[in-house]
């Protein structure tokens, strides 16, 4: 392979187009398949916001590439020129009792921490005898707006071919050829498979598909809007305290419910890990949300939800590996990659993956 290989990446989710930018920018020529516009609103990762964590507890490998992750993010942030990252931090309830340790294991890891007075933050339902501690690296992700900065840096770039309406039909695993459903056939260097959820109809992998139900939410009755603008810590003269609130997790009677904060003209969102259900397909149309809808409102993830007039309900589907629950991201054969799983964290690590896409086109020359 020469040094300027061609890439070929099916999908233009937020793992797709960071690995274009990544292959393009380290001088490659690169073409993107998408089976719908670019970006595509059914994609996993259009939505208003993603969390940006970054303390892995009992995991100092993990919390270290994450740290990488947000190094990236502050490095595309300045490559895009434009606000990706409203910087307010992340929170998650911890038991009282594992604080101390917690709080040495992120001074350990680098991770600036602290214990926020609970009337400093909007009423959250922390669980009883726990503790909220909020990392001041990391917030919230404004994830559409991701999409749109990244395509809009590789449409301007020479020897980048965006290319939105093409579906893969299959790929030959062996060979790495990718047939379009026009009968076109494609062969780069190298190709990422980056289709999501729907990566598992190209690729045999195992992992579990999952469907969550989200809640959107706006200011609660009341409440006067701060400003706009990402990161902007406008005041809200009606008190709700929502405007530089974290993003939360770990909250409600189960433990297992969280919340991204509005702002830079985002909603409230709220779901919990109680309502991901492991499913056969992405087709959602016919099944009924109330019973997920009710589930969510009796967990106490916020304690006065009834004061938050809902704005919408969204599903969305992702898959993760089957043996560990985690994210994956494989080499099938010389030349073809799939990220067959993204977990829950793959809008925030992406970069990471484009990174490691961009060394394996170096390596497999
Ligand atoms: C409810 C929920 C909450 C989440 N919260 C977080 C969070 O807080 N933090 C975080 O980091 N991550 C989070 N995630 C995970 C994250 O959103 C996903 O891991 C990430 O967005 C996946 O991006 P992707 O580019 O790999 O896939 P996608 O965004 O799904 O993109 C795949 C693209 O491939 C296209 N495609 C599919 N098949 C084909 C084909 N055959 N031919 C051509 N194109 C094709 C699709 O149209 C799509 O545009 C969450 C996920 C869910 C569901």
């Amino acid at each position: 392979m020469s040094t300027a290989a061609h890439v070929v990446v099916v999908g233009a989710g937020v793992t797709g187009l960071l690995t274009a930018v990544a292959c393009a920018r380290a001088g490659h020529r690169v073409t993107v398949l998408e089976r719908g516009p670019l970006p595509n609103p059914d994609a996993t990762s259009h939505d208003q916001h993603r969390a940006l964590r970054t303390l892995l507890p009992g995991d100092p490998d993990g919390t270290a590439r994450r740290l990488a992750a947000h190094r990236h993010w502050e490095d595309l942030e300045t490559l895009f020129g434009t606000p990706l990252h409203r910087r307010v931090g992340t929170l998650t309830a911890h038991p009282a009792e594992r604080v101390d340790a917690l709080l040495a294991e992120a001074a350990g890891a680098g991770v600036p921490v602290d214990l926020p007075a609970p009337d400093a933050l909007p009423p959250l339902g922390l669980p009883p005898g726990t503790v909220g501690v909020r990392e001041r690296t990391g917030g919230v992700l404004l994830a559409d707006r991701v999409l749109r900065a990244a395509a809009r840096w590789l449409t301007a770039r020479p020897g980048v071919a965006l290319r939105p309406h093409s579906t893969v039909r299959s790929v030959f695993t062996g060979s790495g050829r990718i047939v379009l459903d026009t009968g076109e056939v494609l062969r780069g260097d190298l190709a990422l498979l980056a289709g999501g959820p729907w990566t598992r109809r190209l690729a045999d992998s195992p992992v579990t598909l999952y469907r969550q139900t989200m809640l959107y939410l706006g200011r609660p009755d009341g409440a006067v809007v701060g400003g706009s603008g990402p990161g902007d810590s406008g005041s809200s003269p009606g008190g709700d305290r929502w405007d530089d609130a974290p993003a939360a997790g770990g909250l409600g009677r189960a433990g297992r419910g969280w919340v991204l904060p509005p702002g830079a003209g985002t909603l409230l969102k709220l779901s919990s890990d109680t309502v991901c259900r492991p499913v056969a397909d992405t087709d959602s149309r016919g099944e009924d949300q109330q019973p997920y809808l009710d589930r969510l409102a009796a967990e106490g993830v916020l304690p006065d939800l009834e004061r938050y007039p809902v704005a919408g309900v969204r599903v969305c589907h992702y898959t993760a590996d089957t043996a560990t629950g985690g994210p994956l991201l494989t080499r099938v054969s010389p030349g073809l990659w799939t990220r067959a799983a993204c977990g829950g964290s793959g809008f925030s690590t992406a970069p990471l993956v484009a990174e490691r896409i961009a060394e394996a086109v170096k390596e497999e020359a």
